[in-house]
C-alpha cells in the first residue's frame, strides 16, 4: 500500500516533508474487513485545512497518520458480506491506493455505490457528487435567488463555482463570476453561461465588478475571502445573502498553530448596512438531502443547462503537486487523481 502519511503541518504550500509518500504491507483480512483499491481520489481546498490545527469542523489530521481525504475505489478482497468484491465505494478512503475497511479503523463509514454506477467516478466526487451538491445547497438553502437578482460566485471556474452560477442560472438570476484567468473568465461565460466574469488578476478588477454589477449584488457565493469578497461587500443591496462556502485565500496561511495572519475581511460592516445575511454551511451536515440534490443536479444536467469539466492529474505520486495545483488556480472545474 502507498499512502502519504502527515509528518508535519505545512507553512504554505504542501511539500514532501509536510506529506511524505511511504510504501506499507498489507496485512491478512480478519473477518469483517474488506480490501477497497482508490482509483480516484478527490482534491479539495479542506484538505489543507485538515493538515492545519486550526479549530475546525473536524480534527486536524493527527501528525503521522494517513492524510484524510475523499475518493473512489472498488473492493478487491473481502471478508464482509456487505462489501462484496468488485463494488464501488466512496468515502473518506484517505491518500493511500488501498483502503481497509474496518468499522473500528475508519474515521467514517464508506458506501457502497449502485452497480452499475450511476455516472462516470469523476462526476460522482464532483458535480454529481460532494462540491455539485455544496453549490446546491448554497444556492438554494441561502442565497435563494429570485428571477433578476444578481448573484456573484467566486472561484467561479472551480468546481463548487461553476456548479453554483449554473444554479443561479436556472433560477433566472444574473450571474457574474469571478475568475483567475482570461481562459477561464472565457470558459465561465461562453461555456457556462455566465452572463460576465471578471478576472481578478487585472488591476482594474474591482471597477470591472462594479460595472459588472450595475444594479448591485443580491447574493453572494463566497468561495474565496479576503479581497475579492470586501469588493463584492461593497457591492450588496439591502436583503443580500451570503452563503460563506470557503476562503480559499487564507487557507495556504494557515500554519504550525492554526490560525491566519491574513488581516481577514475589511468591509464586513455592509451586512449592517444592508441589513444583509451571511451564512456559513457545510455540506458534510447535509447527508439526509444528498439524493434530493443529486436528483435535481442529474435533472438539470439531462436538459442540456448543467455543464463541467474536470482537471485530471495522472498518477499517485503527483497528489502532492495536484493539491499544489488548487492554490495556484492550474484547475478549471473539478481536480482529481486518477490513482
Ligand atoms: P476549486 O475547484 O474552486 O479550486 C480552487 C480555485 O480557487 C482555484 O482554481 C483558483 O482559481 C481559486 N483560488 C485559489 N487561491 C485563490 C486566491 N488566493 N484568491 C482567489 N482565488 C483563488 O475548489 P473547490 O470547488 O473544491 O472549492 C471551492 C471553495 O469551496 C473552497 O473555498 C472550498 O473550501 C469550498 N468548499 C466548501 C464546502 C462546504 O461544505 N462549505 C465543500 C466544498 C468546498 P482561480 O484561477 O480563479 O484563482
Amino acid at each position: 500500500n502507498r499512502c502519504y502519511r502527515l509528518r508535519r503541518r505545512p507553512d504554505g504550500l504542501v511539500t514532501p516533508q509536510d506529506l511524505e509518500l511511504v510504501e506499507e504491507g498489507i496485512p491478512p483480512l480478519r473477518d469483517g474487513q474488506a480490501l477497497v483499491r482508490t482509483s480516484w481520489l478527490s482534491v479539495d481546498p479542506t484538505n489543507r485545512i485538515w493538515m492545519s490545527d486550526l479549530r475546525g469542523y473536524l480534527p486536524p489530521v493527527a501528525i503521522d497518520a494517513v492524510m484524510r481525504g475523499l475518493g473512489i475505489g472498488e473492493v478487491v478482497e473481502s471478508r464482509r458480506d456487505d462489501f462484496p468484491v468488485g463494488a464501488h465505494v466512496t468515502g473518506m478512503l484517505g491518500f493511500q491506493d488501498h483502503c481497509l475497511v474496518d468499522d473500528a479503523l475508519l474515521e467514517a463509514p464508506l458506501t457502497v455505490l449502485p452497480d452499475p454506477l450511476p455516472a462516470p467516478p469523476q462526476a460522482l466526487l464532483g458535480a454529481l457528487g460532494h462540491t455539485g451538491i455544496t453549490a446546491w445547497l448554497g444556492i438554494e438553502d441561502i442565497c435563494r435567488p429570485a428571477a433578476g437578482e444578481t448573484v456573484v460566485v467566486s472561484a467561479a471556474a472551480g468546481a463548487v463555482g461553476s456548479i453554483a452560477g449554473q444554479l443561479a442560472k436556472a433560477r433566472g438570476a444574473r450571474v457574474v463570476g469571478l475568475a483567475g484567468s482570461p481562459e477561464k473568465c472565457r470558459h465561465v461565460v461562453e461555456d457556462l453561461g455566465f452572463d460576465a466574469c471578471v478576472n481578478y488578476k487585472d488591476l482594474d478588477w474591482a471597477e470591472q465588478l462594479a460595472r459588472a454589477t450595475p444594479d448591485g449584488v443580491d447574493a453572494d457565493f463566497e468561495n474565496v475571502g479576503g479581497e475579492i469578497m470586501d469588493a463584492v461587500l461593497l457591492r450588496l443591496n439591502i436583503g443580500a445573502r451570503i452563503a460563506l462556502c470557503g476562503m480559499i485565500s487564507e487557507y495556504n496561511d494557515y500554519g504550525p498553530g492554526g490560525g491566519s495572519t491574513v488581516p481577514g475581511q475589511r468591509a464586513i460592516g455592509q451586512l449592517i448596512m444592508q441589513r444583509a445575511t451571511m451564512t456559513g454551511f457545510l455540506v458534510l451536515d447535509h447527508a439526509a438531502r444528498f439524493p434530493e440534490a443529486i436528483a435535481a443536479l442529474a435533472a438539470l444536467a439531462a436538459e442540456g443547462r448543467l455543464r463541467w469539466t474536470d482537471t485530471v492529474v495522472d498518477g499517485f505520486e503527483s497528489t502532492i503537486d495536484a493539491l499544489n495545483q488548487l492554490f495556484a488556480g492550474a484547475n478549471t472545474g473539478k481536480l482529481l487523481v486518477r490513482v
